[in-house]
């Protein structure tokens, strides 16, 4: 009874462990999938940013600036904007969802900053 008892207990840490492995597996591979993406989106950036400097005549630190303008936008130079807290709905000021370009409350239609976070 014991015996069979502790067997019990092994088989579902076994059962635990594999489950864990798993869904680690999976993490992985998902961060796998960001970093390609990211990677393709880097390089997507330098194409473009080769073509503007090329027929703008903009040199890199003209870049490195603007980068730094946008960090400091919500008062931090730290690499990364800050997502913006919830907005009210000026119509019927419910919290508006974000990534949505209406209300979907009342229906209002809300204008956005596209690189809002
Ligand atoms: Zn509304």
């Amino acid at each position: 009874m014991f015996h069979h008892g502790t067997n019990y207990v092994s088989e579902s840490a076994r059962s635990s462990a594999s489950a864990a492995k798993s869904s680690a597996a999976q993490a992985k591979s998902q961060v796998d999938y960001l970093k390609t993406e990211v990677e393709r989106l880097l390089m997507i950036t330098e194409a473009l940013w080769g073509f503007i400097k090329e027929q703008h005549d903009y040199e890199d630190q003209a870049l490195f600036d603007k980068i730094i303008e946008i960090d400091a936008k919500d008062g931090k130079i730290d690499g990364r904007v800050a997502p913006k807290a919830p907005t009210k709905c000026p119509e019927c000021t419910h919290v508006l969802p974000k990534k949505k370009p209406f209300c979907v409350y009342c229906g209002a239609k809300i204008t956005k900053d596209c690189f809002e976070r």
